[in-house]
């Protein structure tokens, strides 16, 4: 099953987020837009793994304590086949101690499948070929900033279900408070 470790957003991020898309899917001439409750942050990338069981002991042993999350600018990634935007996410000195401590963790039971540089990020659309008239400064500038605590960190499954992109979270791990 193909797992990965993510911050689960609040609803207000989720808010902002859907119309983001929303906007962005209308100055698009095609693309795949996150759904509504897909939207996460992913600091860990498992891949397919025979079961949950090591991924979720990593989980539940992992020191990690609850940080402050603080959206950023959006962006995207070019891609020849359409790019991937997104919401921007800063990175804080808590997210990285976070990031940081799973990997660490994960790579001892030798879980770690992610050697890109972490560019913590919000998906909101994938393939997207946005329109020539598309006032990508005006949609950026009417982002509003998000902030938020995070208090717990959840695993998750990724999976297509009657066609559709698919997150179902296995376990969720509470973080200490500081
Ligand atoms: P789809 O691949 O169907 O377009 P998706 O990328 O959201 O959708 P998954 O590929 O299952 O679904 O990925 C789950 C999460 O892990 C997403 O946040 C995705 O960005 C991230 N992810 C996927 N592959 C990698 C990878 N190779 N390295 C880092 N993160 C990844
Ligand atoms: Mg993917």
């Amino acid at each position: 099953m193909r797992l990965f470790i993510a911050v689960e957003l609040p609803e207000p991020w989720k808010a902002v987020l859907d119309r983001a898309a929303r906007a962005l899917a209308a100055g698009s001439r095609r693309g795949t837009f996150s759904r509504r409750e897909n939207f996460h942050l992913t600091l860990a990338f498992l891949g397919e793994l025979p079961g949950p069981e090591p991924a979720l002991q990593v989980l539940e042993g992992v020191r990690v304590s609850s940080f402050p999350l603080k959206s950023g600018p959006p962006g995207r990634f070019p891609s020849r086949n359409g790019d991937l935007w997104w919401v921007g996410v800063e990175p804080s000195p808590g997210l990285l101690t976070a990031r940081e401590a799973l990997a660490g963790a994960l790579d001892r039971v030798g879980l770690w499948m992610d050697p890109k540089p972490f560019r913590p990020h919000l998906t909101l659309g994938r393939q997207v070929r946005i329109r020539e008239d598309f006032d990508a400064a005006a949609w950026a500038a009417g982002l509003p900033a998000l902030t938020c605590r995070v208090d717990r960190l959840t695993l998750l499954r990724s999976q297509r279900l009657q066609g559709q992109l698919t997150y179902t979270p296995l376990y969720r791990r509470r973080l200490r408070g500081i």
